[in-house]
Formats: C-alpha cells, sequence, structure tokens
C-alpha cells in the first residue's frame, strides 16, 4: 500500500470503548491495521491458528447444545447429532466480515487515478446479514453511487466493500452508513450515496407477518446531499433498462 493511499489512524488495542451504534462517529473508518470498526475479539479471531479456531468451534458448539436441549430437543437423537458444530461454523461464516482487512483484502490494488467526475453507480448487489438484535437474517440489496475526484475504484470492489460489512451483526441503517463512509475515506470523492432494501426475517416471521415489507435505508453524503444530485441518482435507480 503506497503512503497516499494510507488513510488509516494508528491504533494499539481493542477494546473499543465506544457505543458500538454509533460507531461512525467515534472512530475512522480504517485503522492502521487495516480492519474497519472491528468487533470486541476481531484481533484474536484473526491472529489465531487452525488449534485455536477449532477450540473456539467446540466451544460455541457447546453453547447451541445447551441452547437445543432448552428448546425442549434430544441433542443426541441423529439429525441434529452434528448441528451444534455446523452451527458454530456457519455462525463464524456470517460474521467474518469483522476481521477482513479493508485495504489488503477488499480494496486490495484497485484504486485507480482516472479523469472522470459523472457518477458511478453499481446497484442490486445481493447482501444477506445478520439482525443483531434476534440473530436471524435480513437480506436485500445495496445500491452505491459516487462521483469520483480523481480516484475511482474497481467495480467488483464495491460488491465485495458491502459484503464486508454485511458479514457482521448488523442493523441495516449502520450497514448503510459504514459503506458510505467508508468510500468517503478511501475515495474522497465529490460525493456518494449509499440506498439499502431488505428484508428482515425477525419482522416477516414473527408477531404480525408482514411478508411483503421491506425496509429502505440511505445514506448520502456530500454532493448527493444536494437536491438535483440525489435526484438524478434516485431516477437512474429506479431505471431498469440503462
Ligand atoms: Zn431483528
Amino acid at each position: 500500500m503506497s503512503k497516499d493511499n494510507d488513510l488509516s489512524i494508528p491504533r494499539t488495542e481493542t477494546p473499543l470503548k465506544t457505543k458500538p451504534s454509533q460507531p461512525y462517529t467515534l472512530i475512522a473508518p480504517v485503522e492502521a491495521d487495516g480492519f474497519s470498526w472491528p468487533s470486541l475479539g476481531s484481533r484474536v479471531r484473526a491472529d489465531e491458528d487452525e488449534e485455536q479456531e477449532k477450540q473456539r468451534v467446540g466451544r460455541i458448539a457447546d453453547a447451541v447444545k445447551v441452547i437445543l436441549e432448552e428448546l425442549g430437543e434430544d441433542v443426541t437423537r441423529e439429525g441434529l447429532l452434528d448441528t451444534p458444530q455446523r452451527y458454530a461454523k456457519a455462525m463464524l461464516y456470517f460474521t467474518k466480515g469483522y476481521q477482513t482487512n479493508i485495504m489488503d483484502d477488499v480494496i486490495k490494488n484497485a484504486l485507480f487515478e482516472e479523469d472522470h467526475d459523472e457518477m458511478v453507480i453499481v446497484r442490486d448487489i445481493e447482501i444477506f446479514s445478520l439482525c443483531e438484535h434476534h440473530l436471524v437474517p435480513f437480506f436485500g440489496k445495496v445500491h452505491i453511487g459516487y462521483i469520483p475526484n480523481k480516484k475511482v475504484l474497481g467495480l467488483s470492489k464495491l460488491a465485495r466493500l458491502a459484503e464486508m460489512y454485511a458479514r457482521r451483526l448488523q442493523v441495516q441503517e449502520r450497514l448503510t452508513k459504514q459503506i458510505a463512509m467508508a468510500l468517503r475515506d478511501i475515495l474522497k470523492p465529490i460525493g456518494v450515496a449509499v440506498v439499502i432494501e431488505a428484508t428482515h426475517m425477525c419482522m416477516v416471521s414473527r408477531g404480525i407477518q408482514k411478508t411483503g415489507s421491506s425496509t429502505v435505508t440511505s445514506c448520502v453524503l456530500g454532493a448527493f446531499r444536494a437536491h438535483k444530485t440525489r435526484e438524478e441518482f434516485l431516477s437512474l435507480l429506479s431505471k431498469r433498462s440503462i
């Protein structure tokens, strides 16, 4: 990574003494070791070897066994025998975005100098995330737009960035904001806008079953805050055949 691209702030340790609900107001999106709003245990997880990871899976599986028993299940029946292990591994996968290195794993060498100053939009990026309040999935589509200021990012990297933040325990509002703020810091663009449309399993599968409902969140920064630019972005998003 060249010096010019080094946007990080020095940081020597987790824990983050922050309110998790507002990480964006308290710490910079890219930290010295390449993490971006890591969780409390991100660094431990990122540094552990195979044996330590195995032990972690075992500890989670033991806890899942307790949950299954408390649900009144028979954990010795055939169908459930490997479920605790499977679930442990699935949860680690669903939260792998905490220890993804934003510059080395996500952005890599895809930051280019380019004299393009028109809006760039990538829409319909599929995401699967976990609602941090119920630990059940929410999923949907992310649309990202930005107006470059001499720097552009490889298009597939926008999807990688969304994926990284989605593979965490999230609330949709924060996910939207984190993608926008990371792009703002990395690209220093003239403006950036992120819209997410998602369906939350905790909403559609409980209580009054609002099966058709979806939640839309947006975060607009810089030039997108101006009415005309925002309108252009939204109208481009709604055009399905350009
Ligand atoms: Zn929920």
